[in-house]
């Protein structure tokens, strides 16, 4: 983090807009599996180890260890556009990276399993690596044991911390004074949006839903059972079943959002197509993420002095060989002018 050291720890998840919503920032000295586990012991207290609840992350040993021991319930899943980039030390071969990516995004079992084999015999030394790297049910969709959503890497985190640049050579009070900052703009925007719509959906799933509706028209239903559907179409079949919200295309599972198999299904069975989405998408679950206030840390004079503040060491830093970039650091008057 600049002049100053530490390393900027967020952790963020999606909103039913499909948007980044960030959960938590921390700075630490260094990405200890020690640190890791401070940071998401903090996050425990805003985000319970549940059952449900998938974490996403690059593959560094000390987040691996941290979330084994802090999060016991949640499913562990790894970042695949990292997971993408390893095998490049052992496959000089084009494309391996893009099929890796692809693999992963597919939703049934016996359609990776089809898709990883040609794989193998394509890129073989990279398949390889993979086996011995990670476990299927950590990149691959279609064996996550839990809801992945559309969420396959941890890119948008990385964005948020690549918009961050400047602010990360600041010392560490104005960093956090700017963090709220952004994140108090980032609420307002989305508050504004999701107030202002007059749609049951949040915008990005209705769209998703429109382009289903087109794949929807021309497809076969056929009623098997209560609330179960043959559907058929574009040169595939698929069992639907309303009532427990499942397609055998697995679309409708781990999206939450009806497939065009669902969709077809729930204009025979006259069920309305909103009532079949996840909850989370709806434009009242959209405002209710957006509805807190984000609050300033007050100025150091108004800081209560009856708390007994905890020893705060010095980072553990190695030091540095050589010139840096960059010799002087802006002040915080020049920031707070961008
Ligand atoms: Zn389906």
């Amino acid at each position: 983090m600049g002049k100053y050291n530490g390393v900027l720890l967020v952790a963020s998840a999606q909103d039913g807009n499909y948007h980044q919503y960030p959960l938590a920032w921390g700075i630490v000295d260094v990405e200890f599996t020690s640190s890791w586990s401070w940071f998401l012991t903090k996050l425990l207290e805003v985000v319970p180890d549940e059952d449900e609840l998938v974490i996403i992350s690059d593959m560094h040993q000390g987040i691996i260890n941290a979330i084994s021991t802090v999060y016991r319930n949640a499913h562990h899943g790894h970042c695949t556009w990292h997971l993408s980039q390893n095998p490049k030390t052992r496959c000089k071969k084009k494309g391996a990276t893009e099929m890796i990516l692809h693999i992963a995004k597919i939703y049934k079992p016996f359609e990776f399993d089809n898709a990883y084999n040609e794989f193998r015999n394509k890129y073989p030394e990279a398949a390889q690596f993979l086996d011995e790297r990670d476990s299927l049910d950590r990149w691959s969709r279609a064996y996550c044991p839990k809801t992945r959503y559309n969420i396959m890497t941890t890119n948008e985190v990385e964005s948020i911390n690549a918009r961050l640049l400047e602010e990360r050579k600041l010392p560490i009070i104005a960093l956090l004074g700017s963090l709220q900052k952004l994140a108090s703009c980032w609420f307002a925007r989305h508050r504004h949006a999701s107030i202002a719509s007059n749609i049951n959906l949040t915008p990005a799933i209705e769209g998703i839903l429109r382009s289903r509706f087109t794949d929807a028209h021309g497809m076969q239903v056929f009623e098997l059972g209560r609330l179960e559907f043959d559907v058929r179409g574009h040169g595939h079949s698929a069992i639907v079943d309303l009532e427990s919200k499942r397609c055998t295309c697995r679309v409708f599972d781990i999206d939450r959002i009806p497939c065009a198999h669902a969709i077809a299904a729930s204009w025979l069975a006259k069920i309305e197509i909103y009532d079949l989405c996840s909850e989370y998408y709806s434009t009242m679950s959209w405002c209710m993420a957006y509805s807190e206030t984000v609050y300033p840390v007050p100025e150091e004079n108004e800081w209560p002095r009856n708390i007994n503040f905890p020893l705060v060491l010095p980072l553990l830093v190695e030091k540095r060989v050589g010139r840096r970039k960059q010799n002087r650091i802006p002040s915080i008057d020049e920031f707070s002018k961008r």
